[in-house]
């Protein structure tokens, strides 16, 4: 199916039987965009986080910028809204006011520290929210202040309890929560105990992620498990063998990047999470470039958090989602993936797996075809038990 859009972001969209992999045309509402907003501030200074010491100047978006981006989605609504980014949301000025103006649209999600105690009326905001992730990396608190510095962990803890009591009483779902745990140096003997305390916090999923080294985390230290001796790696195996066994045993679901499985797995293949430059017929299984935006901080739009196809323009340049989603420089990085030349950063990124061409085709293509089945044919689906009830009437059958 080839989908083609004429004039606005509201008229019609008319399909032929082709698919065009590169453009990101979808009808109203179908689409699955989500959308990051970005702060740099943070009232956290974890030992591995790169805003510390990649020059990052730290801003935060306008009220200009996000009544902007609220507009167009107002027309063109995304699945889901993620509110978060390279900072903390709930120390901002204001982020309740802005988190209302996205509660109206769909769904929203968020990732949060969970550092500073929260007032009720920050619980019952984000009791409101569909998902919360938050970072845990250990369950041991004195060396969890130690990497995430100065948090204290009985104030994440303190926080969720918070936010569940308020769903409740708000007579609402609790919203689904889950752990992030950068497993480094500092913390891969450790895994287990975090699984258990997520277990009792009542938090039921738990994202392992591979360390991404740069300046901030050599000078303190802290390394990914690529780089540790082979018995501290095969320590490490080990233990998320062992955390995994608990997590299945106490109905704990986990997840784990493609960089630390491959460890795990001792696939030297993949170990530094750079895949071969010399096959050319290799890209990334990412769909982000379909199916994802960021809106940075300073205005400008990229696929992902990584930079990757940052626009010139800033937001208030486009008009509709249509636009930004087929802006030239995300055309472009649809492009590199489908020629087996992606970018570097998503060579090294550890959030997508190493792919052939056809397999990341065939995902964009399943994609596309699912999002049409959606917002064509499932929207009429009530419809048919009353079409069989007339048909049946009118045929006289019982
Ligand atoms: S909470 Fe996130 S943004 Fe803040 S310092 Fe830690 S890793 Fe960086
Ligand atoms: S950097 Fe990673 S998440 Fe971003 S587009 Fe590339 S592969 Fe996808």
């Amino acid at each position: 199916m080839y989908a083609e859009r004429s004039g606005g972001s509201k008229s019609k969209v008319r399909y032929s039987m082709s698919i065009d992999p590169l453009t990101f045309i979808e009808p109203h509402s179908s689409y699955s965009v989500a959308i990051e907003l970005l702060t740099d501030f943070c009232n956290l200074n974890c030992i591995y986080c790169g805003r510390h010491t990649d020059n990052v100047v730290k801003r935060k978006l306008s009220p200009l910028a996000i009544s902007h981006i609220v507009r167009l989605m107002s027309e063109d609504r995304p699945k889901s809204v993620n509110i978060g980014g390279n900072g903390e949301i709930t120390i901002l000025e204001n982020w309740m006011q802005t988190c209302e103006q996205f509660l109206t649209l769909g769904e929203v999600t968020t990732g949060t520290n969970l550092a500073k105690v929260l007032t009720d009326e920050e619980a019952s905001i984000l009791a409101r929210f569909g998902h919360i992730s938050t970072s845990i990396d250990t369950a041991d608190a004195n060396l969890l202040k130690e990497i995430r510095k100065p948090v204290q962990l009985r104030n994440i803890v303190f926080n969720i309890i918070k936010i569940k009591e308020a769903a409740l009483s708000q007579g609402r779902n609790i919203p689904s929560m889950s752990i992030c745990c950068v497993v480094s140096s500092k913390n891969y003997k450790e895994l287990r105990q975090l699984i258990a305390l997520a277990s009792s916090m009542g938090v039921n999923k738990i994202h392992f992620i591979d360390l991404c080294e740069h300046e901030q985390s050599k000078t303190q230290r802290v390394f990914p498990i690529s780089q540790l001796e082979k018995v501290a790696q095969s320590e490490f195996a080990k233990e998320l063998d062992a955390a995994f066994d608990l997590a299945k045993k106490i109905g704990v679901k986990y997840g784990i990047d493609h960089r630390l499985l491959a460890l795990k797995e001792k696939n030297d293949a993949v170990e530094s999470g750079i895949i071969s430059k010399k096959n050319q017929s290799e890209t990334v299984l990412c769909l982000h470039p379909w199916n994802w935006f960021w809106l940075n901080s300073d205005e400008k739009l990229s696929i992902c958090c990584k930079s990757v196809g940052k626009t010139d323009a800033d937001v208030t340049s486009f008009g509709s989602i249509h636009e930004v989603m087929n802006n030239e420089h995300f055309m472009n990085v649809r492009k590199m993936l489908l020629s087996g030349n992606p970018p570097e950063k998503c060579r090294m990124c550890n959030l997508a797996k190493p792919s052939d061409i056809s397999q990341l085709r065939q995902a964009v293509n399943n994609r596309k075809r699912n999002s049409w089945l959606m917002s064509n044919i499932v929207p009429y689906a009530r419809h048919i038990p009353f079409a069989r009830a007339i048909g049946r009437r009118l045929l006289g059958v019982s």
